[in-house]
């Protein structure tokens, strides 16, 4: 390949940031035993530790209802259909009860947009998972919170302090899918361009709240695009540690696109375990900004997400005690504590519980 991977490497560990043409080449070129040596690098950078870590939460889909109708979106219903819904306050309240029984210390809280849903309803929902369950609340994705503040007039920034003021702890970068315009456009037209997805988490970064970044991949991107989206998350964790309030992205994940019972179905491949294993490497070493990799194992499997671990990723995300949107699209991997400790110690790393803002349980 035209890279010098030693050349790389001694200066990756002088402080060079991979450009963009590198990480091309990487992407095009570099042998995976290559990416893991350079990517363990990068990982040890951040977190000597032995550890690995996971947070034990429930992702909880309030409403499946949403106006937004990403093609790519086995999960959702369209407003009106009778086979929608929406959790009661008692639901919800049942299951903080049974999360905090299972040992859980947070929720994953998204939606839909379900254009019903008054503004106060969110502030309920999250006022009673923190205040009344006391549990964390990482929650709402950026095209919820736009929609939120076009209820209620506040803006994103004053949407997500009344949020905060409520119970909010932190945001998922949720709907990042690939932040180009182009493949945005075609892959869901209505949910807003980079730019709107990128806005969300500025806003948040700046008044001091911890969010993290995510990419789908492998839904008609090429590698420039993949590039591209690291570059801007890149770029946004800059100015956000420059600002030095405690706001920015703790963590980085992706996982590829499942296409199962969606219209993608058949017109794209299913990205291969190899080119998880790729991207997520290029992701470690592209992203020296970031502290934390998360190992998809919900879509790759438990042995994938094993193998991710030698690749970059020094945490397994959650333990989800429920899961239904990668569920939809025909993809079910499901791990009780047991089965998460062995598979983080058989990959030869000591597991480690935390909290959702990476603090050690
Ligand atoms: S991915 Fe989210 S925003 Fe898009 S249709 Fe599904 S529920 Fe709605």
């Amino acid at each position: 390949m035209g890279l010098n991977l030693f050349e790389l490497k001694t200066a990756l560990e002088q402080g060079h940031r991979l450009t963009d043409m590198e990480a091309l080449s990487l992407f095009r070129e570099a042998e995976l035993p290559d990416l893991a040596v350079l990517a363990a690098d990068s990982r040890l950078r951040h977190n000597q530790s032995k550890e690995v870590t996971f947070v034990i939460d429930r992702n909880v889909n309030f409403t499946d209802i949403c106006n937004i109708h990403c093609t790519f979106c086995a999960f959702h219903c369209a407003p009106g259909d009778r086979a929608g819904f929406t959790l009661s306050m008692d639901e919800l309240r049942l299951k903080c009860q049974e999360t905090k029984r299972l040992g859980g210390t947070g929720i994953l809280l998204q939606g839909g947009v379900n254009p019903d849903l008054p503004w106060s309803y969110y502030l309920e929902i999250v006022s009673l998972i923190h205040h009344e369950q006391g549990l964390w609340v990482h929650g709402f994705s950026p095209v919820e919170i736009r929609a939120m503040a076009q209820l209620n007039g506040l803006g994103i920034q004053g949407t997500l302090r009344a949020l905060r003021e409520a119970g909010l702890g932190s945001v998922p970068g949720g709907g990042a899918e690939i932040l180009v315009d182009a493949i945005r456009r075609t892959i869901a037209p209505l949910k807003g361009d980079s730019q709107a997805w990128l806005e969300v988490m500025e806003e948040a970064h700046k008044i001091g709240m911890k969010t993290t970044g995510t990419m789908m991949f492998g839904i008609n991107e090429g590698l420039e695009d993949r590039i591209q989206h690291l570059r801007v998350l890149r770029e946004q964790q800059d100015r956000a540690l420059l600002r030095n309030n405690g706001g920015g992205y703790t963590a980085f994940a992706a996982w590829p696109f499942q296409p199962g019972n969606t219209v993608w179905q058949g017109r794209v491949q299913t990205a291969t375990h190899a080119d998880y294993i790729r991207t997520i490497a290029i992701s470690r070493i592209y992203l020296d900004n970031f502290n934390h990799m998360q190992s998809s194992w919900v879509t790759m499997g438990g042995r994938t997400g094993q193998l991710a671990l030698h690749y970059g990723c020094d945490d397994m995300g959650s333990l989800m005690l429920e899961e239904n949107v990668v569920n939809a699209a025909g993809t079910h991997f499901e791990f009780n504590l047991e089965q998460m400790n062995l598979m983080i110690r058989q990959a030869g790393f000591k597991p480690r519980q935390r909290d959702n803002t990476y603090g050690r349980l």
